[in-house]
């Protein structure tokens, strides 16, 4: 079988445990091994290789972006043999497994008002850098079954502090519309629930799938948010553009994420341009990313020299809507910690000496 073919027949199996298929055309579909290989030079064997230890999935409207060899789009889909030669990296720095001993297995709980409910172990795209690169795609993880879901929406129901509900995976957009709705609607139920997020690839990654059913479906569940992963600014074309206005439309408020990625968009002018692009389709620039320190993904991560660089080359120099807050998510478990250029030159009990976005100087007198 063709490996295009195949995923979307794994997909298809997996719903049939406990939902219906999804009744959404699961957009123009995946690249077979076959095309990676034309692109990249991997024999298919090769790629095999690397597929069994990360799993390879790109979805054909991602492969089409891609302009040559090596450059932004192809550095986060197409694998490489860097990856297997990593040895650098951890299995699961950010402590998301352990930190899960007195929750569900569909929960992260690491904050004290909200928390991570994880729907879906699947994605559009493998991105090569992926956080959950060995869980993302396998499906033998069972913390997406619908009963590990109803755990974690019980745990929710016995917290009252849980005040925002962060629908993640995986990608939550892979799931039907049926599914989706189901797990959004019993989370809006729950009386302490305030705000319900959820976090995709999608728009980006198969915006086919943004539907106009889709979005009505949505808004039924306001305040709902959405924050969508977008890296370069290649990846804002007509289709995304069309997929973020619909959801825009549909009263979300849309954000994006972005991981900081070398050879992708590791220069303060590409990631201005993505920031600004992203604008324009009414999407608010939320997050850059340190890239957490996964194996198998050192060749794509860079220093963090290299982000506060970009934060200091957006400060001031563009629309402060623009910048978003630069944060490394605490190997060990920590959450998400922010770094900012230092604007503070010294503070005492009379004045404050700060820096402005061209190094000029300036002083603030205090109160007493
Ligand atoms: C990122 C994250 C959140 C949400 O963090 P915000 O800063 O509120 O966007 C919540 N829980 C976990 C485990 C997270 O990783
Ligand atoms: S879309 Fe997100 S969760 Fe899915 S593979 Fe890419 S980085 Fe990982």
């Amino acid at each position: 079988m063709n490996r295009s073919v195949e995923i979307v027949a794994e997909r298809r199996e997996e719903e049939k445990d406990d939902e219906p298929p999804n009744p959404l055309p699961l957009g123009k579909g995946y690249v077979s091994f076959e095309e990676i290989s034309e692109v990249s030079g991997l024999s298919v064997e090769e790629i095999r290789e690397i597929d069994r230890v990360y799993p390879v999935k790109v979805s054909r409207h991602y492969f089409s972006l891609i302009k040559e060899k090596d450059d932004g789009i192809y550095r986060q889909c197409i694998p490489s043999f860097e990856e297997l030669g990593d040895e650098t990296g951890e299995h699961d720095p950010l402590r998301e497994e352990s930190c899960n001993s007195n929750t569900p297995e569909s929960v992260i709980h690491r904050y004290p008002d909200r928390l991570v409910l994880y729907v879906s172990n699947h994605c559009a795209m493998n991105c090569r850098f992926c956080t959950r690169k060995r869980k993302v795609g396998d499906s033998e993880k069972h913390n997406t079954s619908l009963e590990e879901i109803s755990k974690g929406l019980d745990y929710i129901r016995n917290h009252e502090e849980i005040r925002d509900v962060l629908l993640s995976g995986g990608d939550p957009l892979m799931l039907s519309n049926k599914r989706l709705e189901s797990i959004i609607k019993e989370t809006r139920e729950i009386p302490h629930v305030e705000i319900i997020r959820i976090g995709t690839r999608v728009p980006c990654s198969e915006p086919e799938r943004i539907s106009q059913e889709l979005c009505d479906m949505l808004k039924k569940y306001h305040p709902l948010y959405m924050n969508i992963h977008f890296n370069h600014p290649e990846e804002i074309t007509p289709e995304s553009e069309k997929a973020c206005s619909m959801l825009a439309d549909a009263g979300i408020p849309l954000g994006s994420q972005t991981v900081l990625l070398r050879g992708v968009n590791d220069t303060p002018k590409i990631m201005k341009k993505l920031m600004q692009k992203l604008l324009k389709i009414r999407v608010r620039p939320y997050y850059i990313y340190q890239c957490d320190p996964i194996e198998g993904t050192r060749h794509l991560r860079a220093r963090v020299e290299t982000g506060l660089g970009i934060i200091e080359g957006l400060r001031g120099w563009t629309s402060g809507l623009c910048v978003p807050h630069f944060v490394i998510d605490a190997p060990g478990g920590g959450g998400k910690i922010p770094l900012l250029p230092e604007y503070v030159l010294s503070i005492d009990r009379e004045k404050v000496v700060l820096r402005n976005y061209e190094n000029k100087e300036f002083e603030y007198i205090q109160v007493d």
